[in-house]
């Protein structure tokens, strides 16, 4: 190897510093149910530990490495602790890290399938896997018109479905003219945020997404949904695109994807499906009902960043007709110009927002092939059970009132008391260090989510967790 110009990590220095950073990972994760899982800083703790200005002179790596214990751990949440009950889960695993690091490590930017061929027919290959593995509809599968692509989240799936319906229904005009003010989306009130914001990304406007009114279980109606759908065709505007929800953010609620897609097709309105965190449990042959109805969706999404233990960023982002997508992303200038992709081959630059991309598949190929799909089962259905034996716990317990019986990972609940003190009760807890929660409001009421989804969370967490709830609950109320 040439000797290098500049001061260049050599291959020696980052074999050690590279070992002592795994070293440091090992042991973080093996001991990280010992730290408050809550960080417990204020606002600017952290910042007024960094120097103002970036060093002059590169810096030992001992002591960057030694920042990591004295500046970063005090100002970190640990998603990774098994006392994580929080939002959604965001798990990792030993084979996701790995493949993580050797990604950065041959640092390849793959937008084109020429600037790195692994990059792009792994991604197929392993999303193509999953069309298999979670039981998809095949038209997701690259084989056909459609096609699988990683996303970094649910949110830029979202968009890119979003800019595709578009494309299909307005031709080339919707890239090239203004967005046309008469087009109208629908999704429940009940949908994650990120489908608004990418209404107001795409210039469509967050006033023409339509939140439709949710039953007593936070489904969308379906019958409201057509209802809708007719007033604003009768006013003239043009209906064009549906996200129905598989496992709601609030509390986990599953849209009816199968009365949504006859609706979508009476009225030949795109059909998005964010299935961001539920997704996963189609893994299991038992929570197949999941995808009813995801047929006849013209798109699809879930996070293995959520619940498949692969470290955030991954998103699964399927579609049924890729030539939609392409047309509304795809621009082409000569320096991106190369025989492979006029010869056909798949550029993913090309069905994303960005031009660049990393190479996100090595993770998911390391997590497929580790656990195999039945690990993976395995690590679901034990969170599954422990939601449900909490649920149990909740319900029997007179003081709380249980928002429903837990048909997957998450359980609403709260204590039968003002929402100030379901508050106070979340914020002791979290106080306390030693778990995690967060919380929403549905019907107006304050509640609790736990939501159980980390790696190595077991038995003894969610009894030590329910312990806790008790003790807090209990000086709450005496
Ligand atoms: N959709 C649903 C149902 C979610 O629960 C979430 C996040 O929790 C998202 C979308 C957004 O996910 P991301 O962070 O991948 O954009």
């Amino acid at each position: 190897m040439a000797k290098p110009s500049h001061p260049n990590m050599t291959a020696e220095e980052f074999r050690k510093w590279g070992h002592a950073a795994v070293d440091w990972v090992a042991d973080y994760l093996a001991d990280v149910e010992n730290n408050p899982v809550l960080a417990q800083v204020e606002p600017g703790d952290i910042r007024s530990r960094l120097p103002a200005r970036a060093p002059q002179k590169g810096e030992d790596f001992a002591a960057i490495l030694a920042d990591l214990d004295s500046i970063v751990m005090p100002g970190v949440t640990h998603w990774q602790s098994p006392n994580f009950f929080a939002y959604f889960p965001a798990n990792n695993s030993g084979p996701s890290i790995i493949g993580e690091l050797i990604s950065a490590g041959l640092g390849v930017q793959g937008m084109l399938w020429q600037t790195s061929p692994a990059c792009t027919e792994i991604e197929i290959q392993v999303l193509d896997w999953l069309v298999e593995a979670l039981d998809l509809p095949a038209r997701f599968s690259s084989s056909g018109a459609g096609g699988g692509v990683i996303q970094d989240s649910a949110s830029s799936a979202a968009l890119c479905a979003l800019l595709a319906a578009r494309r299909r229904i307005q031709g080339e005009s919707a890239t090239v003219l203004p967005s046309d003010p008469r087009l109208v989306a629908y999704t429940s009130s009940q949908a994650h945020s990120s489908m608004e914001k990418a209404m107001m990304i795409s210039g469509l406007g967050s006033a023409a997404l339509r939140p439709i009114e949710v039953d007593e279980n936070f489904s969308m109606r379906a019958d409201r949904l057509a209802r809708q759908i007719e007033e604003d065709r009768a006013a003239g505007l043009q209906p064009f695109f549906i996200s129905a929800t598989v496992g709601t953010t609030s509390s986990l609620a599953f849209d009816p994807v199968a009365l949504i897609a006859e609706i979508a097709q009476r009225y030949g309105l795109w059909l998005h499906v964010d299935a961001a965190m539920a997704g996963t449990a189609t893994i299991c042959p038992e929570f197949r009902w999941l995808n009813d109805g995801i047929e006849h969706a013209d798109s699809y999404c879930f996070n293995p960043h959520k619940w498949m233990l692969t470290n955030f960023d991954c998103d699964c982002f399927y579609v049924a007709d890729r030539q939609d997508l392409i047309s509304a992303l795809s621009v082409t200038p000569e320096y991106l110009r190369n025989q492979a992709s006029d010869a056909g081959v798949t550029d993913f630059r090309d069905w994303q927002i960005p031009l660049g991309r990393r190479f996100r598949a090595l993770k998911l190929w390391f997590v497929l092939r580790h656990y195999g799909i039945e690990g993976i089962q395995s690590v679901i259905r034990n969170h599954i059970d422990l939601t449900k034996e909490m649920g149990k716990w909740v319900a029997g317990d007179n003081r709380f009132e249980l928002l429903s019986e837990p048909t997957l990972n998450l359980l609403c609940f709260r204590l039968a008391a003002s929402d100030e003190v379901n508050q106070e009760l979340l914020n002791s807890l979290n106080a306390s260090g030693e778990l995690y929660l967060s919380h929403t409001v549905l019907d107006e009421k304050y509640y609790l989510r736990f939501c159980v989804g980390q790696g190595t969370t077991e038995r003894v967490h969610v009894e030590r967790a329910w312990q806790l709830i008790l003790r807090f609950a209990g000086e709450l109320t005496k």
